[in-house]
């Protein structure tokens, strides 16, 4: 392996990525396609700095909470999955892009360090602005920040399988994507044993469909309600302690544990500062650079989708995408050749319910159950970064088929219960 010191020997080009997220596996994955050669000989050096040791596929969050799929699947050690990188687990504390030096803490040691690079390409994905809700930090679960998951699913799971007289009480925080998942798959796996409610400050469930899809909306919400979910729209959570929600009407829920799912802040390492919008991401030019030398794409950047202008989602796909042409980018300047303008258009978005039961968007055509089930998982194996990862999914999915979905034995199977989409508007 080649050294990183500065005084030891030097690649003739250095890449640093920033982060060991979809951006990171997929520049990486884009510039071994178009100057793999050169990486393999050692001409170009490409190291890692990552605050976690393995990416974290968070399609599948969903069917981890709900006993679907062990942790496990959803994670793959970045030493593994780009086998040509130098991998360093710590975290980028600042950037100098003038001096195109990137300064870093190395788990496990002391001081921080010191990195040169020739391109340095910021993925650093987001974190959910925990700060912003009192108490949530301390009392309340996230779900970006290492670790968070399986933290999670081990609270949702030894909750399920208490048989106290109490139902433990789950309140999720964000009616989009992420928190609709969350909701449904708490319920699924909890049944009678957890109360979820869903607390949603917008007047409609899912923003990211209401105005295209209203039909999938009403689906979302009908699904939620099979499960037992109570969803609470037009109200924010506005603080947490150790056995409630307070919520922005004056209601104070009794809550065991509280999920945020409020949204994501762009983690920004110092530095760039005259390159960040206002919500902190760093705008990217068309070739998806940030400055010379510099590059980003995912949750960390601010990618102006090619024909509408606007910034495009921050959403796997997007980060996917954005990364592999970087990567592909970086191997053409790295060649002395012209840049690309990113031209990626979308593709759709999707959640599950539970086994079998999601809501699809593809190319704007809704799709739901089975289909729109097989659809999602398909296209969440075609990405996963590691081939025996997926067929693994496959394996556990097709014994959740075979067998019905077992993952503790002391879960009463879940009832399907009435419950009321309450319009709570602040009083
Ligand atoms: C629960 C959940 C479910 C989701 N489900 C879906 C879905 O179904 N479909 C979908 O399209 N999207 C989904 N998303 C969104 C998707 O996961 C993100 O949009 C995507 O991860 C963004 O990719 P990224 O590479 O920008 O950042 P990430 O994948 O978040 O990676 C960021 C990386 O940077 C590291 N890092 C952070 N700070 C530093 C630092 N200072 N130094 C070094 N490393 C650092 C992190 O540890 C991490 O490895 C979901 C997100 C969550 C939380």
């Amino acid at each position: 392996m080649t050294t990183l010191l500065r005084s030891g020997h030097r690649a003739q080009h250095r890449v640093v990525l920033l982060g060991g997220g979809y951006v990171t596996l997929h520049a990486y994955a884009g510039l071994m396609r178009h100057a793999g050669r050169s990486v393999r000989s050692g001409a170009v050096q490409v190291v890692v700095i990552s605050a976690d040791d393995a990416h974290s596929f968070h399609g599948f969050t969903g069917e981890v909470l709900a006993g679907l799929l062990p942790y496990d699947r959803t994670r793959t050690p970045l030493a593994q999955a780009m086998p040509h990188a130098h991998v360093v687990v710590g975290r980028a504390v600042a950037i100098d892009a003038e001096r195109r030096v990137v300064r870093y803490e190395q788990d496990g040691e002391t001081g921080v360090r010191v990195l040169d690079y020739d391109d340095l390409v910021v993925g650093t994905g987001g974190r959910e602005p925990a700060s912003t809700v009192p108490g949530l930090a301390e009392h309340g679960f996230t779900l970006r920040a290492p670790g968070d998951i399986e933290v999670l699913a081990d609270r949702v799971r030894e909750a399920a399988s208490l048989r106290g007289r109490r139902r433990h009480a789950v309140v999720v925080a964000g009616g989009g994507m992420a928190g609709v998942e969350m909701a449904a798959a708490v319920a699924d796996l909890g049944g009678a044993h957890i109360r979820v409610e869903l607390v949603h400050a917008g007047d409609e469930l899912l923003p990211e469909l209401c105005d295209s899809q209203p039909r999938l909306v009403d689906r979302a919400a009908h699904e939620l309600k099979r499960l037992g979910v109570r969803v609470r729209l037009g109200v924010r959570l506005t603080s947490v302690s150790a056995d409630h929600a307070y919520l922005s009407d004056g209601t104070c829920l009794p809550a065991d544990t509280v999920i945020a799912t409020i949204g994501q802040r762009p983690v920004q390492v110092p530095g760039l500062d005259a390159h960040r919008d206002p919500r902190g991401r760093l705008v990217t030019r068309p070739d998806l650079s940030v400055d010379d030398h510099v590059w980003a794409a995912g949750d960390a950047a601010c990618v102006a989708h090619p024909t509408r202008g606007e910034p495009v989602p921050a959403n796997a796909l997007w980060a996917i995408k954005g990364g592999d042409h970087v990567g592909r980018n970086l191997a053409r300047s790295m060649r002395g050749r012209s840049t690309r303008a990113f031209a990626y258009r979308g593709l759709g978005q999707a959640a599950s319910f539970g086994f079998g039961r999601s809501i699809s968007e593809l190319y704007g055509i809704p799709f739901t159950g089975w289909l729109a089930w097989t659809l999602r998982v398909t296209f969440f194996l075609r990405f996963m970064p590691s081939r025996r990862k997926a067929a693994q999914v496959v394996g556990d999915l097709a014994r959740v088929a075979r067998r019905g979905r077992v993952p503790n034995p002391a879960v009463a199977p879940a009832p399907v219960t009435v419950a009321d989409v309450t319009r709570s508007r602040t009083a």
